[in-house]
């Protein structure tokens, strides 16, 4: 029974935990087993192999930490660091703010550089810092790749030239907890050391595994590191590869099920799918200038001025987002005007329209609310979330022309969603 129960399904719009298909439900719904019988090894055996394709990598090792985000974090940096190495870290939002946090109080020498939140990783600096480095002693770059508490997207695919550039052997770890399976990401291409995500985000599991892959560099660093770790030490995880086990410790058996149904799903999509379907979702949710535009251009071609009429008339709140090089796919932070609170916006969301959305963190608590869409989402239930949200922003005392967003949202997405790959 629900705590607080409501009619019809919750529109769970957070940026994470996202909605989880029956198939991974259904999946899940299973008695324990032991995991030292023949059958959990060869479940995990396969998973491995598979897991390695969401991060596009052939050369990673994975692992399957019972753990959140949080904890991948961890694991990513005690098994390649020591205390005292310095590291450059980027501070654009709460979770990267979280991270530098940990890596401050896992006593490493943070070398920190900030931007506003809305605005990227500042590359520009890394790139001299980089270039000043000449000694090599910044040992690792940390960096977010889509900062879920402000809807920013950073480059890799630039960090990468830059370590080349300077050929630095600097490691490369990377938070994907909200892009991978979600967002481009290559981890062999871009060279990326370690990195991590967590299983509540895109692959639209319960959460409670962090699935971290480490490239053969990262792999010869734990030979090195000397932080202190226990629970996260990569090593005991492979002494248990080699013996064909694969469980240092207790496994989640529902977790390993609903993993292999998430990474079944994902793959009959088709991860390319996937990505461009949250390319779409998250473009129909953006109204801004480069919507209008589009829609513009749409709409000359068809001949007709609705779809032009539709999106200037859409919300006409700001991204909090800064440029259009950062936005991100998986999470819209949308700006309120000053006089409305929007952690009440969410708080009516929810008690009203039965829609979950993210609250403002931090420096932008009650300044912006979140529209996250990531995971197992399509075309209709966004609809329902721009509608639900449309609605509490007439309650709030903004003055929007009801369905404007969602016209302007449903004529995009009209024109832009393909059939269904398993349907055609
Ligand atoms: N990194 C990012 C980008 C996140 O969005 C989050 C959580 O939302 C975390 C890390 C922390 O993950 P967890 O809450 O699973 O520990």
């Amino acid at each position: 029974m629900d705590y607080v129960n409501g009619p019809g399904r919750n529109h769970l719009f957070v940026p994470g935990p996202v909605n989880i298909p029956d198939q991974v439900i259904r999946a899940m719904s299973r008695n324990n087993e032991d995991y030292r019988s023949p059958a959990i090894p060869a479940l995990t055996k396969v998973l491995l192999e598979d897991v390695k394709k969401i991060f596009k990598t052939t050369s990673g090792t994975p692992f399957l930490i019972p753990t959140t985000g949080t904890g991948a974090w961890e694991s990513a940096l005690t098994n390649t660091l020591s205390p005292g190495d310095r590291i450059v870290s980027f501070l654009i939002g709460q979770f990267s703010l979280l991270w530098i946090d940990q890596q401050q109080r896992l006593k490493f020498n943070v070398d920190v550089v900030e931007s506003d939140w809305g605005q990227g990783a500042n590359l520009d600096v890394l790139a001299s810092k980089i270039a000043e480095d000449t000694a090599h002693t910044i040992k690792a770059i940390c960096i977010v790749h889509n900062e879920t508490a402000t809807g920013v997207t950073n480059n890799l695919a630039t960090v990468r030239k830059i370590l080349d550039h300077y050929q630095h052997p600097a490691l490369f770890l990377v938070d994907g907890v909200s892009s991978i399976c979600a967002l481009d990401f290559r981890m062999d291409e871009w060279g990326v050391d370690v990195a991590l995500t967590g299983s509540q985000k895109a692959l639209s599991l319960p959460t409670g595994m962090g699935i971290v892959c480490a490239s053969p560099k990262a792999l010869e660093a734990t030979k090195t590191a000397k932080s202190v770790r226990v629970f996260f030490d990569w090593n005991d995880y492979l002494k248990f590869y080699k013996l064909g086990t694969y469980w240092p410790y207790t496994p989640s058996i529902q977790l390993l099920y609903g993993l292999r149904a998430a990474l079944d799903l994902l793959f009959e999509e088709g991860l390319d799918n996937v990505i461009a379907r949250h390319g779409r979702l998250a473009k129909a949710t953006r109204y801004n200038i480069f919507l209008t535009l589009l829609l513009f251009i749409q709409a000359c071609s068809y001949e007709s001025c609705d779809l032009f009429l539709l999106a200037v008339e859409a919300w006409g709140l700001k991204n909090c987002t800064q440029k259009e090089e950062w936005f991100s796919d998986t999470v819209t932070a949308v700006i309120v005007p000053s006089y409305i609170d929007s952690s009440e916006i969410v708080r009516r969301a929810w008690k009203r329209y039965n829609l979950s959305l993210g609250l403002g963190l931090n420096k932008v608590a009650g300044k912006v609310f979140r529209i996250g869409h990531l995971g197992n989402l399509n075309e209709l239930q966004l609809l329902g979330c721009l509608a639900g949200v449309e609605m509490v922003l007439k309650d709030v005392g903004y003055p929007v022309k009801l369905g404007s967003g969602v016209a302007a949202a449903s004529a995009f997405l009209q024109n832009s969603t393909p059939l269904i790959p398993s349907r055609i």
